[in-house]
């Protein structure tokens, strides 16, 4: 089968044959519908994260149909394959709910090959069913930018308004969704960047505006998927006493000091780390019930690097998908 494969760091992706995978015991094998490109796997291909073994097929928002292995799935079910691909069920972490911190937590596309190929495996019991309404393509944002994006979105608590920095694939799918739960959006992109801003006044958002802007109001919470250090400080000051600022993303350049009057008032600080399996399922229920209109770039996989190329440079209004 073919595969684009991460070599190693700051090289191309390379167009690989490889053999089809086999499923070992648990195991499903998907036909790969659709995977979309996130910006982990442009750390990944940067060398960004410690950890990574090469040559790695990257890509953790598979959506593929089972074709082999496992008893959880029959034969041509389509599911989703997320980031998390495997934990121990046994560590303090595991056996507190908590498993998206588990020390010994394997992922897709990274510690297991992934779906930026034409055939993946992945353990059934990490595998999602995935909701009707959703084409291939415009399903597979859905498990990251839609599932981490959740689990940060639910880290900022109830707050009414909600600013987003960096309005790529997370923001476009959360944005959607604060509309629908009656929250306002205030969305901080490139300064400059007109096309992001109105495509997130297209969303519904109430302001759009550079990150070097001020809102016209002061918000209750912000999530940060731009991996931008600087904006921790740009946000604490965008947030109101008591305020959360969340970085949703698992890479960010290093944080500039800043005074410690920004933090205070109670404002809080937090990384969200990974996802866990019912944070999956949560996301997934929604949006059966929620509309979503995600906005799929679509690339054949051979075309991987220019998909990377086109996240890196913020060309992208919506989420990058590959298909085989
Ligand atoms: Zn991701
Ligand atoms: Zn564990």
């Amino acid at each position: 089968m073919r595969a684009m494969r991460v070599h190693a760091p700051r090289k191309p992706l390379v167009l690989d044959e490889v053999p089809v995978p086999q499923p070992a015991a648990g195991q499903v094998r998907v036909k790969v519908l659709a995977c979309g490109v996130c910006r982990t796997d442009l750390h990944i291909a940067d060398g960004e994260l410690t950890d990574c073994r090469y040559p790695v097929t990257p890509g953790h928002e598979i959506v593929g149909r089972v074709e082999a292995g496992g008893r959880r799935f029959a034969v041509g079910d389509r599911v989703g394959i997320p980031w998390l691909g495997w934990t121990c069920g046994e560590c303090e972490y595991c056996a507190s709910g908590r498993e998206n911190l588990c020390v010994q937590a394997r992922f897709t596309g990274y510690h297991l090959d992934g779906g930026f190929a034409e055939y993946a495996l992945a353990d059934e019991r990490f595998c999602h069913a995935l909701p009707e309404g959703y084409g291939d393509a415009e399903a597979a944002p859905l498990l990251c930018a839609g599932l981490i994006g959740y689990r940060s979105y639910a880290m900022a608590g109830e707050a009414k308004r909600l600013g987003l920095y960096g309005f790529g694939a997370a923001a476009h799918v959360l944005a959607q969704v604060a509309r629908a739960q009656g929250r306002e959006v205030y969305a901080f992109t490139r300064p400059g960047d007109a096309g992001a801003q109105a495509f997130a006044m297209r969303l519904g958002a109430t302001w759009a505006g550079g990150s070097d802007e001020t809102a016209p109001e002061q918000l209750d919470a912000a999530i940060l998927f731009a991996p931008v250090g600087a904006l921790v400080s740009q946000a604490l000051k965008a947030v109101k006493p008591g305020g959360r600022v969340v970085c949703g993303g698992i890479h960010m350049s290093d944080i500039p000091s800043f005074p410690y009057a920004l933090l205070w008032g109670e404002r809080r600080v937090q990384s969200v780390a990974n996802l866990t399996r019912s944070d999956g399922k949560a996301f997934l229920d929604l949006a059966a019930t929620t509309p979503i209109r995600t906005e799929a770039i679509t690339y054949p996989l051979e075309r991987a690097n220019e998909a990377l190329g086109d996240l890196r440079d913020g060309r992208l209004e919506g989420a990058a998908v590959l298909v085989p």
